[in-house]
């Protein structure tokens, strides 16, 4: 079992005039280029109603050679997109240099990426740095799909006195890449959110899907699940763009996406939906006597086997009833694996309780 501490006092990430509507928008290119570049950009996206604006600075490519950002000198160029536009401006954090600089120049709003979030030293040394000032942090997921290190993260951060925090859903690596850059498994957040239902929760579509194409859709999806907001790339000219051009978008294509999103606001349970829930709830409790009533069965059956001195795990009878339930399941309409994994689960269980029988004295 984890220790996890319990999180219950988290703040918003940005004063409430900003955040009064679904959703919350963060934009801007994935990497400062030029100071012309991220002025217009900057503006674009200001004339468009964007109040909070984003870019790189040091940017953790895969690869060395590939544009690793512009540095220190870019945090300058933010400050003049902040007096000019009067928009909140974040950048990329990823060591303690990083967070010295980025406090020093007055910077609004910091997330840290998914490469560092996967190294608890990087995410410890940031926290650390951070401990004593009170500026707003988004901890995007981790590369891999490990919810515990998504969270252990966010303790370190909390640890560091830090309660504006939000987190940054941008999908998890994997050697596949045929729909999604970065494959959402969106049970991942959405047990976050339960765990910790004070977090800001944005989705990242861009990193997420890594093409233009599939931006709006997963805005769409993230706004049906409830999340917070969005952070979105979004650049004067992507084409040209420095870094990930295929997924960048320009302010135009945003205020259309935007625009085009349907926000449903699902607080309000209906009359019909409140039926159906109360009759979800009552199939539960019936699943859960039936499951109740299976283990005595097998504990009788721990108690006959151990009269008979029998071994425990017959694999061959296992074998059989696996593959007769996932036969039906499929027939009945749903997923093979699925069934395969409840089934699996009973059976541990079961087994588990067997074994409690046969080693009592
Ligand atoms: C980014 O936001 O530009 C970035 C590098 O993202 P991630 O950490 O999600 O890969
Ligand atoms: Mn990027």
């Amino acid at each position: 079992m984890s220790a996890s501490i319990y999180i219950d006092d988290l703040k918003p990430i940005v004063p409430q005039n900003l955040a009064v509507e679904r959703p919350l928008v963060i934009a801007g290119p994935c990497s400062a280029e030029t100071e012309e570049q991220l002025l217009e950009t900057a503006r674009q996206l200001s004339a468009n109603g964007i109040k909070i604006f984003r870019a790189g600075i040091w940017k953790p490519r895969t690869k060395p050679g590939s544009f690793e950002g512009v540095g220190e000198k870019g945090l300058a160029w933010l400050n003049r997109v902040k007096e000019e536009t009067g928009m909140l401006v974040a950048t990329e954090v990823a060591t303690r240099q990083h967070v010295e600089e980025a406090l020093k120049a007055r910077i609004d709003i910091l997330w840290i990426g998914a490469r560092t979030v996967s190294n608890p030293f990087s995410v410890q040394e940031i926290a650390d740095t951070l401990a004593g000032s009170d500026v707003p942090v988004l901890i995007k997921n981790p590369l891999n799909p490990d919810l515990e290190l998504w969270i252990g993260a966010i303790e370190r951060i909390y640890n560091a006195g830090i309660r504006r925090i939000g987190v940054i859903h941008r999908g998890f690596s994997s050697y596949e890449k045929q729909i999604y850059r970065n494959p959402p498994h969106w049970h991942i957040p959405i047990e976050l959110r339960l765990r910790i239902p004070s977090l800001t929760v944005l989705c990242d579509p861009s990193h997420m899907g890594g093409k233009q194409s599939l931006v709006a859709p997963l805005c769409q999806e993230a706004m049906d699940l409830g999340y917070d907001g969005l952070m979105i790339e979004a650049h004067c000219n992507p084409a040209a763009a420095w870094s990930d051009r295929e997924q960048q978008v320009t302010a135009e294509t945003l205020t259309h996406i935007l625009h085009t999103l349907v926000i449903r606001e699902t607080t309000e349970a209906t009359e019909t939906l409140s039926e159906l829930r109360r009759q979800l709830d009552q199939l539960d409790e019936e699943l859960l006597n039936i499951l109740s009533q299976r283990m005595s069965i097998s504990r009788e059956i721990g108690r006959y086997k151990k009269e008979h001195n029998m071994k425990i795990l017959q694999a061959q009878r296992y074998d059989e009833m696996l593959n007769k339930r996932i036969a039906q399941a499929i027939e009945l309409g749903m997923d093979g694996n699925f069934m395969k994994s409840i089934i699996q689960a009973i059976h541990e269980e079961s087994v588990r309780q067997q074994i409690d029988i046969v080693n009592r004295s």
